[in-house]
């Protein structure tokens, strides 16, 4: 049973990562399985919402006035099977315990966003892709089970092939609590990464290097500047490549091969004076960066956390962008849309949305999850400030486009999308909401995103 303070906490203030709708819930930190269940069945009112680190940009971890189920709290590694490369652990352990724990039995997660500080729980609830979408699918593709805590209370074993599986992958929390999962890892002979960097000069040279060869690499991403105008358009800095093979060593790093050594910047200023993150200055750090960036560099060695996770370094980066926080804009659209691309970046670029955090990336094969976000085609994903004016207006366009040429836009990021826009943009949405209105008909599970977005 759970002692009596974990259910009296008052309220306190809960955002997502660019901090644009901050607001404030009870929030619980279940210490056992037995304790989640309590706490879902004690949820008021406004229901209740499982939250992980609270990555997502938006509202999808957060529940103004109800209850707010802090999972960080459950976070051991139950068993390593080190043979056959499967871990069991709580949904609250972060990835970047996972690859502390992992790396030096040479072991690495199947796929990691830009950040390692997302718990598991949150990387099957937005069913999230890395750089190695082309070749590897979503998060979810390498689940093999997991334990979902539902509305009434009970704890299921979910595999696979179940439509509660892909029910709950991409799902965004709203099936239920995630208690533990068992994950399929990727073998890897060092901890360091083979890296081939080039640089494109627009939109369509970029298009056209990341279609011939893409294929030939595991990872792949591109930065784009987006402020770039005329001629120069869309032109990006491409990075691919694969974990180094023990052989690729320089005689020094063989002593540790499978060495977890992420480095640290001191943490970003609170806040920046008003203004600095102005078209001009993002303009000018976009110019440096493309210049710094090789013509073309085959090989070169980077640490796992330069190649991945380069913001990590910086802790609070959020805050840069000020106390009005910032929109993160990401949309994929299919293959034989790249009309649909080409305006949207030009829209952009023209707009002057002062955005130094823009990629450009090839998804493969789409994920089975009902509400996945993966399909064939190309994403982009971007930083806005939120108060640059009439943003709101501006990105409803870019939803009508994206919509319109069969895309999507990525329920993790959001915090703005419209209820219409949503359902011509997801089409196993009905089939989403049959099985919430089956399995949780008084919408215990609810979060300020699934009110917004009447899911
Ligand atoms: C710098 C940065 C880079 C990023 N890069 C990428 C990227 O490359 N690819 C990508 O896909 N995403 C990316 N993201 C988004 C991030 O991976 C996802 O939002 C992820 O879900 C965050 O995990 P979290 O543990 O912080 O979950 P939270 O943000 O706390 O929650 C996210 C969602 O998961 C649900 N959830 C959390 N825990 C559980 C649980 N135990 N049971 C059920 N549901 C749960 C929540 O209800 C919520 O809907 C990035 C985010 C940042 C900040």
């Amino acid at each position: 049973m759970p002692d009596a303070d974990t259910f009296t906490e008052p309220a306190e203030p809960v955002t997502g990562w660019g901090r644009t709708a901050p607001t404030v819930a009870r929030v619980l930190r279940p210490r056992s399985y037995e304790e989640a269940a309590e706490a879902v069945r004690a949820c008021g009112a406004r229901g209740g919402i499982a939250r992980g680190l609270g990555r997502a940009y938006g509202d999808a971890a957060q529940n103004a006035g109800g209850d707010v189920l802090d999972m960080t709290a459950l976070a051991r590694i139950r068993s390593i099977d080190a043979e056959a490369g499967v871990v069991v652990c709580d949904a609250g352990v972060s990835l970047h315990r996972l690859m502390e724990v992992l790396l030096p039995l040479g072991w690495f997660v199947p796929v990691t966003p830009g950040t390692r500080y997302v718990t598991v729980g949150g990387a099957i609830g937005a069913d999230i892709h890395g750089k190695n979408h082309h070749v590897s699918g979503s998060f979810g593709r390498h689940v093999r089970a997991f334990d979902l805590l539902t509305a009434d209370g009970t704890i299921r074993t979910v595999v696979p092939g179940t439509d509660l599986f892909d029910a709950t992958t991409g799902g965004m929390g709203l099936t239920g609590v995630i208690l533990s999962a068992t994950v399929q890892l990727l073998p890897v002979e060092t901890s360091l990464m083979s890296v081939d960097t080039e640089r494109a000069a627009d939109l369509d040279d970029l298009m056209a290097r990341l279609t011939a060869n893409d294929h030939g690499y595991r990872y792949s991403v591109a930065w784009i500047d987006l402020l770039a105008r005329g001629a120069a358009t869309g032109r990006a800095v491409l990075t691919r490549g694969d974990h180094a093979p023990y052989d690729a060593l320089p005689r020094r790093a063989r002593r540790d091969p499978l060495a977890f050594r992420p480095g640290r910047l001191p943490a970003a200023p609170a806040l920046l004076p008003e203004g600095l993150l102005s078209r001009a200055t993002v303009g000018l750090f976009n110019e440096l960066w493309y210049r710094k960036a090789p013509r073309h560099r085959t090989g070169e060695l980077q640490r796992l956390s330069a190649f991945f996770h380069p913001l990590d370094g910086v802790p609070h980066w959020n805050r840069v962008y000020g106390r009005g926080g910032f929109v993160q804009y990401q949309f994929v659209v299919g293959y034989g849309r790249e009309d649909t691309l080409r305006r949207i970046v030009r829209r952009i670029a023209r707009r002057g949305c002062p955005s130094f955090l823009a990629v450009l990336k090839r998804f493969g094969e789409g994920d089975p999850g009902w509400l996945s976000f993966p399909m064939p085609g190309w994403t982009l994903a971007l930083d806005i400030p939120a108060g640059l004016s009439g943003l709101g207006a501006f990105l409803d366009e870019l939803d009508e486009e994206v919509a319109g040429a069969g895309g999507r836009v990525y329920l993790a990021k959001d915090s703005r999308l419209r209820p219409d826009a949503l359902r011509a943009m997801y089409p196993r949405l009905p089939d989403f909401l049959a099985l919430r209105a089956e399995l949780d008909p008084r919408a215990v599970f609810t979060s300020d995103l699934s009110r917004r977005l009447s899911l």
